[in-house]
């Protein structure tokens, strides 16, 4: 088995790993700006997604583009997730070069979509595929690719023998507690282990002192008169936020994308962990449909808002955190990692930050709640210790050598593969 790399390798963003010349696992792109997108050309035969994240499955409607539309499989949550990631992104860059993709590839991609549930195998360009819970947001799969039964009667496919080859693409992964999803639990038998390394070199503190901090701090701001922003991504956190926010009976308006995201996700019950809990939490909370009007009342009053984006770099945010900003009252609670760079992380490192257009200093109180959504070292660490006798490709980290070098040290055989290197297994 050929497994060529690329994108997210050593790096995150714009995942994308290539079988063979003919299966492609996820094809994400990276939100900077200019966006990037996996290198190299490709001509899949099959495509499968992990997870509707965009730089997993951001850039998949730009293999719609030729004549052959190669089936794309991924569970009904990641379908509806990258339907809308691809939207957005084309609501973003459609009318630039930047967009590699159209509104008519979208629609292709409506075409080419195959959905699967957790353990159920099927086919794709050949290759035996089951998916797997992987714990990160609703749909997301550990993916687990067997070769032994290739058949060979599609594509570009130049191999002629058989293989004996069980490839594990981890996806992005979370083997704790979240609200809104199980954990992983499934460790399928495997030859090669391709594993995300997000937090290799980070311990996360127990979710539940995460989260009893959060609300703790919520409310005591809610209880002094002052109004809570909480910057949330679309697709999972402003969901775990809901949930934590309905546990702790702390009521919040819910605005920008993951309002849309949250409706998605509820009709696919079978991949949460609390359907019901996820249903009660969006009852009790309110949906902003209005304009920049509507928000500026909403910030004047004594109350928690969800909202896009999560590193504070657009999004209705952008009304609310200026809104708020002057009085000492006021908190803006991040729910997550901030990178380098982004104005949620130049608001937590300087007190100010860009928002729209302006550097602005915030007055509020500026915290950060760790809600992650991916394993820590001992998270992976624990994950890969199913797979002792197994070659491990140290993926999807800004580390991805240094964490490589830890697990040999530790007795695995691991690599870190570099961005467009093809490994023979
Ligand atoms: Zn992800």
């Amino acid at each position: 088995m050929k497994v060529q790399f690329l994108g997210g390798a050593d790096e995150i963003g714009r995942s994308a790993v290539l079988i063979d010349d003919s299966l492609l696992l996820d094809y994400g792109m990276a939100a900077e700006s200019p966006p990037q997108y996996p290198v190299g050309d490709v001509n899949p035969d099959a495509v499968v997604v992990s997870h509707g994240h965009l730089d997993h499955a951001g850039a998949v409607p730009a293999l719609m583009s030729s004549g052959d539309l190669p089936p794309v499989h991924w569970t009904p949550p990641t379908r509806d997730l990258a339907t809308t990631l691809a939207e957005d992104t084309l609501k973003l860059h459609g009318s630039t070069p930047r967009c590699p993709f159209t509104d008519t590839d979208i629609r292709r991609l409506t075409q080419a979509s195959v959905t699967h549930g957790y353990g159920e195998p099927f086919e794709a360009a050949g290759y035996e595929i089951t998916l797997y819970n992987a714990g990160h947001i609703p749909g997301s799969a550990h993916v687990l690719v067997d070769d032994s039964e290739v058949r060979r009667t599609s594509g570009n496919r130049t191999q002629s023998d058989d293989g004996d080859t069980r490839l594990l693409y981890t996806g992005d992964f979370h083997t704790g507690d979240q609200r809104l999803v199980a954990p992983s639990t499934a460790r399928p038998e495997a030859d090669a282990v391709v594993c995300e390394s997000t937090y290799s070199d980070v311990t996360h503190e127990p979710r539940d002192t995460v989260e009893q901090r959060f609300a703790e701090s919520v409310q005591q701001t809610v209880w002094e008169g002052g109004t809570v922003v909480v910057p949330a991504f679309a697709i999972g956190r402003t969901q775990e936020a809901m949930l934590v926010c309905a546990a702790h009976d702390i009521d919040c308006y819910v605005d920008g994308m993951g309002q849309r995201v949250t409706e998605q996700l509820k009709r696919h019950p079978d991949f949460l962990r609390d359907a019901d809990a996820l249903r009660g939490a969006t009852s009790s909370a309110r949906f902003v449909t209005g304009r920049d009007g509507q928000r500026k009342r909403i910030a004047e009053q004594n109350t928690v808002i969800i909202t896009t984006s999560g590193m504070l770099s657009g999004g209705p945010a952008m009304t609310y955190v200026p809104a708020i900003r002057h009085h000492p009252t006021n908190k803006v609670a991040l729910t997550g990692y901030q990178v380098e760079g982004t104005p949620g992380r130049d608001l937590l490192d300087t007190g100010s930050a860009e928002l729209d257009g302006r550097v602005l200093p915030v007055s509020a109180q500026v915290e950060l709640h760790e809600f992650s959504a991916h394993a820590d070292r001992d998270g992976l660490v624990g994950f890969l210790d199913s797979y002792r006798d197994t070659p491990v490709l140290a993926v999807h980290g800004d580390r991805t050598a240094a964490f490589a070098e830890e697990l040999r040290d530790d007795g695995f055989s691991a690599s870190a593969p570099e961005l467009g290197e093809t490994v023979e297994l």
